[in-house]
């Protein structure tokens, strides 16, 4: 009996795993690993963190997935594992061993060593993460009101990307339920930016790039381009502007900064000696590592290169979904014939649309550019197919977002 293991049940994990299990018949069993017992929708984190949706409302249990006749369930943390061994050790359970091995571990916020981020900022990357975001602008809030500091009422974001505006979207929505803690108007509430780019959101055209960041913008919220963070002190976010490390520093106080400037993949596999770059491999046609056949790498953890492009596609919950899908058709045929599918991954994007609070988006679907509150549906659309895809009907009518006109 073959042992497949999949390490990570977040899109691309859990996506493997419901398609592989529909295609055992005796002949192979999986072993799938994950940190918690819960499946969490990382693309709506952001709405977590401003306090615009629960938790629960982005989560769902592993276990409505799994189908233990084929699969057995371990929730724990993946240490290590070891490609030449072909071990993985986990920390509260004993090793496994495989004979095809998933990593679908997902990413982590990187700070790319910039003095003070990892300290002072708030990471973005978990539920956890996201939640103790929410409960930390409320104290701030709340302790606000027994002894005012204008600094408490400033959020700094640092980051203004993909994930940087739906946040500040989404916590210009929160203003309300900021401003009723500390007992000041909502417009009080600062919201402000920081990017080192100066062309924001590349994914999009000119134009749509354009339309997003005023839109932002219109809520009140500061974008301040070109400006480079240098250092996060404790309530102190320094930065300059312009390429120049020596230039005049400029600060913003502000008791909540949230850290949105990037991710990569995560760090176990760079130390499982894989040829990665920031925890990200390139993955053969078929989507194993290079150096070795019975292990896939999907999710945010691979680097896909386009047929004909330089750089890779940018890493979303849509291409691991994607990833998910074909990986358990290959391995099927692995497992079956002893041979990769004939054809390697292909990714057809749905497109990309970024939603700026409950009720605004903007962004590329189905080749149409759109926007407003057309987009803003397409959004909870996208996100619905999501659902469907991994956890089917049941987890559409428990989490789908059915407010689509709101
Ligand atoms: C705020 C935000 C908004 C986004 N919006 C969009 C969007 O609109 N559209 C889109 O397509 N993409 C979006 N993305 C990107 C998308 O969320 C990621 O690309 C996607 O989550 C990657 O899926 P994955 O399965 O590779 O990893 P993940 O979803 O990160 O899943 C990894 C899983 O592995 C588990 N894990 C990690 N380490 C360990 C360990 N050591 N041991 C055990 N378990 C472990 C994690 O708990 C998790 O369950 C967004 C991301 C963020 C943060």
């Amino acid at each position: 009996m073959k042992q497949v293991v999949i390490l990570g049940a977040g899109y691309a994990g859990l996506k493997v795993t419901h398609e592989l299990q529909k295609k055992a018949s005796g002949d192979f069993k999986i072993t799938l690993v994950n940190k918690n017992s819960y499946h969490y929708e990382a693309t709506d984190l952001h709405e977590v963190a401003a306090g615009t949706q629960p938790s629960e409302k982005i989560t769902y249990p592993v276990a409505d997935i799994v189908d233990p006749k084929v699969t057995t369930f371990i929730q724990d943390e993946v240490t290590a594992f070891d490609p030449a061994k072909k071990t993985v050790s986990l920390k509260d359970h004993d090793d496994l061993t495989y004979d095809y091995l998933v990593v679908a571990l997902g990413f982590v916020s990187e700070t790319f060593g910039i003095k003070g981020a990892v300290e002072n900022a708030l990471p973005m990357t978990t539920v956890e993460e996201a939640e103790a975001i929410h409960a930390h602008i409320l104290k701030v809030m709340d302790d606000y009101k027994q002894t005012p500091t204008p600094e408490a009422l400033n959020i700094v974001i640092a980051g203004a990307g993909f994930t940087g505006i739906e946040l500040a979207g989404a916590l210009a929505d929160g203003r309300k339920e900021y401003a009723a803690r500390a007992g000041v108007n909502p417009s009080d509430i600062k919201i402000s930016m920081l990017d080192a780019g100066t062309r924001l959101l590349p994914m999009f055209s000119d134009k749509l790039a354009e339309y997003g960041v005023n839109l932002v913008k219109s809520l009140g919220v500061d974008i301040i381009t070109d400006a480079r963070v240098q250092e996060v002190a404790p309530g102190k976010t320094i930065y300059t502007f312009g390429k120049d490390e020596a230039a005049t520093p400029h600060e913003i106080s502000a008791k909540t900064i949230i850290w949105t400037t990037g991710v990569s993949g995560s760090p176990l596999v760079d130390a499982a000696g894989l040829k990665a770059r920031r925890g990200r491999v390139i993955p053969t046609d078929h989507l194993t590592d290079a150096d070795h056949d019975d292990l896939y790498i999907i999710g945010d953890v691979a680097a896909v290169m386009p047929p004909d492009g330089k750089r890779p596609y940018p890493t979303t919950a849509q291409i691991a979904l994607g990833m998910g899908k074909y990986v358990a058709d290959d391995l099927a045929s692995v497992l079956k014939t002893g041979k990769h599918l004939e054809n390697g991954f292909v990714y057809k994007s749905l497109g990309t649309v970024a939603s700026v609070g409950n009720t605004r988006a903007f962004g590329v679907a189905m080749g149409h550019e759109s926007k407003g509150y057309f987009a803003s549906a397409t959004k909870k659309m996208i996100a619905n197919e999501s659902l469907y895809r991994i956890g089917g009907m049941k987890e559409v009518l428990k989490k789908g977002r059915f407010d689509l006109y709101h």
